[in-house]
């Protein structure tokens, strides 16, 4: 009742962290709720229906990345589909082969980072992180050199979704595609941004989380090539090829192939657009504010993806005020307000803390304006100079 506004928009430019469930998306998922409820693991009718939905949406998926159905994998998100392909393949490697080494990039998601050092803690592997540039970009004949017949598995993020820079994926993967090695990568940025095509990438193994192109939370894929050594870590029924037990959320799975479906057939039109806006932002960022840098590659990096850091601000108070004045962004990482850790994965490309506290992660989306960008830009310098007063 008549309270007052400091800001005339609320402007989201944090599509990275997540996205809304598309309109389309929505409608497709709302009969699986209520009328369509049956169990797709029951003989009777209410279970075959259910069933021919979860087995029509495994189709749809496996055509949209270029697979066998029968390879893919649904999950409770990207999170878990990283969990699975790693602990399950590095697991069933061992017990095949002996292999006792996990090969990770240093700048992987928490999903991945977090549980290759379980691996590690907990179950005795060797983990090593293969060598970056500056942008975050492993380099394959520097993988080679890795290679050896101790190793269980590799993975290598696709689209950082901190930083933007996105791996020559198909490189990485020929290489220990060839040395026999299962060659994991999180697709979960990329898989909004790049066609999805694990015959073109070579790759065995590929995580997926439909919220982060404009499909449900809590639902994910994990694509599993033929003959890719793996064990469930959720065990229980025989669900999806016994590699994930639980009785299937098919609205949720509906969901998410009626979204990458969505995704696939508008990517280029959104990228025609937003490639121009993140130039623009980018260009301007780094003009207005002093002692700034872009994080991660210029050119190889998500379209709707701009990220940098600001020498000595703290960036969760750079968030705070921008909240404030309506914008919702992200430092990039997870964390949170009270706890001023810089980013591990800024911290391993080199920067030292003074600038890696600092980080500052703008995301676009589809409904993302020139409009908007122009008013950010307006506001962001005078925010970044006041925290450098303080
Ligand atoms: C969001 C994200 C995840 C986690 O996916 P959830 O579906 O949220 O569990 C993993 N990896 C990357 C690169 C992500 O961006």
């Amino acid at each position: 009742m008549g309270k007052k506004m400091t800001f005339t928009k609320n402007c989201y430019l944090d599509f990275a962290a997540t996205t809304p469930v598309d309109q389309r998306v929505w409608e497709v998922m709302i009969p699986y709720f209520k009328d369509e409820f049956g169990n797709s693991s029951s003989i009777h009718m209410w279970g075959q229906k259910s069933e021919i939905a979860l087995e029509k949406a495994r189709i749809s998926v496996a055509k949209a990345i270029n697979c066998y159905p029968n390879e893919v994998i649904f999950t409770s998100g990207g999170s878990e589909s990283d969990n699975l392909a790693i602990k399950g393949t590095a697991l069933a490697r061992r017990r095949m082969t002996g292999a006792n080494k996990i090969l990770i990039s240093p700048v992987e998601h928490p999903a991945v980072f977090e549980t290759a050092r379980q691996l590690k803690d907990i179950f005795n592997f060797e983990l090593e992180y293969l060598p970056v540039d500056e942008y975050g970009l492993v380099d394959p004949t520097l993988l080679e050199k890795y290679i050896n017949p101790n190793i269980a598995m590799i993975s290598a993020i696709y689209g950082n979704n901190e930083i933007g820079s996105i791996n020559p994926i198909r490189e990485l993967a020929e290489i220990c595609h060839k040395a026999h090695i299962p060659f994991h990568t999180d697709a979960v940025q990329a898989a909004a941004h790049i066609k999805m095509d694990v015959n073109r990438d070579q790759v065995d193994l590929l995580s997926i989380g439909a919220h982060k192109f404009y499909g449900p939370k809590g639902v994910g894929v994990l694509y599993v090539r033929s003959g890719t050594p793996i064990i469930p870590t959720q065990t229980g029924g025989s669900q999806e090829f016994a590699l994930r037990a639980g009785t299937h959320n098919i609205p949720y799975i509906v969901g998410l192939a009626e979204a990458l479906n969505i995704t696939c057939e508008s990517i280029d039109r959104f990228h025609d657009r937003v490639i121009p806006l993140r130039e623009m932002l980018i260009d301007s960022i780094i003009k207005q504010i002093p002692d700034t840098r872009l994080t991660g590659h210029h050119k190889q990096r998500l379209p709707n993806h701009a990220s940098f850091v600001f020498k000595h601000i703290d960036g969760n108070e750079l968030l705070v005020l921008l909240d404030q004045q309506g914008f919702a962004c992200s430092s990039g990482s997870a964390c949170k307000v009270g706890s001023p850790k810089p980013s591990e994965v800024l911290l391993n490309l080199g920067f030292p803390p003074e600038w890696a506290a600092g980080s500052l992660r703008v995301t676009m989306g589809r409904t993302t304006t020139p409009e908007e960008i122009e008013a950010f830009l307006k506001i962001l310098p005078r925010i970044v100079k006041s925290l450098r007063k303080k």
